[in-house]
This record gives C-alpha cells, sequence and structure tokens, in this order.
C-alpha cells in the first residue's frame, strides 16, 4: 500500500501549470525583472511563438497579468499577480541550489552571491522554515501519514491526468531549451518532478515508479538516466543476470527536497480547492501538519520581490 503513496499527492494536479522548463526559466527571469515580451525573448533564448503560448498560459492561470506600460498605452508588460509572486520562495531556492552545487563559482555567475535583502542588509539566504514550529525543515525530518479512505477515487483522478500527458511527453523534445545548465532544463518537466517526489518518499526499484505515476517506462528511463547523469540520482545494481538497479538519492538529490516542497506548498495554497488537500506530510521534530515558509536567513522575515537588491 505504501508503495502507491505518491499517486495521492496533490503536486500533479498544480504541476500541469508550472511543471514545464520553459516556464521555470520565464518566471526566474521575471523575478530578476524582466518585464517586456522582447526582454523574456532575449533573455531566455525563446521562440516568439513558445513565449506567447507560455506567457498566455500564465496569464490564464492568474499568475502574471498583462498591463500597458507607463510610456505608452500600445506597448505592454506582463507582472506578477499576488499567486504569481508568492513563487518566489521556490525560485529563490532554485538559485540558492544551483549556487550550491555549480562547478563555476566566480562572483558574476553566481547569482545566489549578488542578491541582498533590503530588510536587514544580509545576503538573501533562504531558509526553509516549519511554519508551525518555526525551525529549518530538513530532509530527514519529514514524514508521510498513511492515505485516507477516499484514496482510490483520488488515485484514479491522477491515473487519469498522467494518463493525458503519456502522449504529449512522449512527442516533446523538439520544443525545449538546449544548453541551460541550471536547474530548470534539468527538473523542468512534471515527470522529473514526480519522480523526486517519489523518491522522497521511498521509490527505489523502476516497477516502483512505474507503479506511483503510471508513467511510460521510455519516459522513465530517460529521466532517470538524466537525474543519474546529473548526480542527482545513483545507480546501484541490486540483480544480476538480467541487471537490474535501485535509484538512489544523492546528497545533491537530496538537498533538492526544500525547492520541491516549496513547490507542493504552493500548488496546494494557490490550486487546489480545500477538499482536495490531504495534508498528510507531518513535521517530525514538532509533530504538525507541514507547511513550508521559506524565509531570509538574515533576519527571519518572508522576502519580496520589492526587498531583494542585485550588487555587481
Ligand atoms: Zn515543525
Ligand atoms: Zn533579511
Amino acid at each position: 500500500m505504501t508503495n502507491q503513496l505518491i499517486l495521492n499527492e496533490p503536486i500533479a494536479a498544480g504541476l500541469d501549470v508550472i511543471g514545464d522548463r520553459w516556464t521555470l526559466l520565464i518566471l526566474r527571469e521575471a523575478f530578476y525583472g524582466a518585464t517586456r515580451f522582447e526582454q523574456f525573448c532575449h533573455r531566455v533564448s525563446i521562440s516568439r511563438a513558445t513565449l506567447t503560448r507560455r506567457l498566455n498560459a500564465l496569464i490564464e492561470k492568474e499568475i502574471l497579468y498583462r498591463a500597458p506600460t507607463k510610456a505608452s498605452s500600445k506597448r505592454f508588460e506582463y507582472k506578477f499577480t499576488q499567486r504569481g509572486l508568492s513563487l518566489m520562495s521556490s525560485s529563490l531556492l532554485a538559485l540558492q541550489w544551483e549556487a550550491d552545487w555549480r562547478q563555476n563559482n566566480d562572483r558574476q555567475h553566481n547569482v545566489a552571491q549578488r542578491l541582498y535583502h533590503r530588510v536587514c542588509g544580509e545576503r538573501l539566504a533562504p531558509k526553509p522554515v516549519c511554519r508551525a514550529c518555526d525551525t529549518l525543515v530538513a530532509f530527514n525530518d519529514v514524514s508521510w501519514l498513511d492515505m485516507s479512505e477516499q484514496l482510490d477515487n483520488q488515485l484514479d483522478t491522477i491515473r487519469a491526468s498522467n494518463a493525458k500527458h503519456r502522449k504529449r511527453v512522449v512527442k516533446s523534445g523538439k520544443d525545449e531549451p538546449d544548453t541551460d545548465p541550471g536547474l530548470a532544463s534539468m527538473v523542468g518537466d512534471r515527470w522529473t518532478i514526480l519522480i523526486l517526489i517519489a523518491c522522497f518518499f521511498g521509490a527505489r526499484k523502476f516497477d516502483a515508479f512505474i507503479n506511483q505515476l503510471n508513467i511510460p517506462s521510455s519516459v522513465l528511463a530517460e529521466r532517470l538516466k538524466l537525474l543519474a547523469e546529473a548526480k542527482v540520482l545513483r545507480r546501484d545494481p541490486y540483480q544480476n543476470n538480467p541487471v537490474r538497479y535501485e535509484y538512489h538519492l544523492t546528497d545533491k538529490g537530496k538537498s533538492l527536497f526544500p525547492f520541491i516542497m516549496s513547490l507542493r506548498q504552493w500548488v496546494v495554497e494557490n490550486m487546489l480547492e480545500a477538499s482536495q488537500v490531504n495534508n498528510r506530510l507531518v513535521h517530525n521534530p514538532c509533530g504538525n501538519p507541514l507547511t513550508l515558509d521559506v524565509v531570509c536567513a538574515g533576519c527571519g522575515q518572508k522576502p519580496w520581490p520589492q526587498d531583494i537588491e542585485w550588487k555587481r
């Protein structure tokens, strides 16, 4: 039973909105200050047609809105709604993770090192904390409660939602950024994020991922290979003849936990009806259901885009 828990996870539904690598790159540039179509086009190196589609989808989901610029009523800029602003926590954690694990650590390329929090004047290091007890949330401090009796209904819903994606994902490939080395290019699709969530909650073997996620085996094989190449997962043989592997999170993989949990938190708070939320994640040190907040490590306040300063 426990190996099917992941299917019950509400994040699967919300990932339709943000679980796409182009969308993660667009949102990241928006948090860095891009507002104009041409700026996104240039900074993300994305085709105009793809950019138009992704921006329209973000407007439709009320993450961005479009408004005339001050200078001209014929020109437009894209700005965050309140719902969009609350994605900044995830974006900060992504940035910090990239900085922690990147090879080339010079300051010019390390965006996280140039980010300051105006409220306290410190470098803005994002710290994931439990809302109930205000302490740091780490990978080993969270457990997953047993599921509810409505499980079967919810499983069906998520299986159906994943089934819808099987065709679309398999034939994608052309329409993807090619050279971005960051997190978005590695985890920027719903399957990869779901695979990581399954890993966080104990999936190790190929069949376990298949059972939990209703994922096509070719897509699973490809994503596991990518995650192993990125050293997020380690592949250990557990059987010979034929050889079969187990997949284990490396330290680099475990350190993605706050980022993935904050994406999940955003989905829970913004994309689901109260009745769909089934909070079964527990923060062990305090025993409360886990609600993740991201605060500035220097002062403990929640950072907002207007409080962020860039230094060269
Ligand atoms: Zn707690
Ligand atoms: Zn601060």
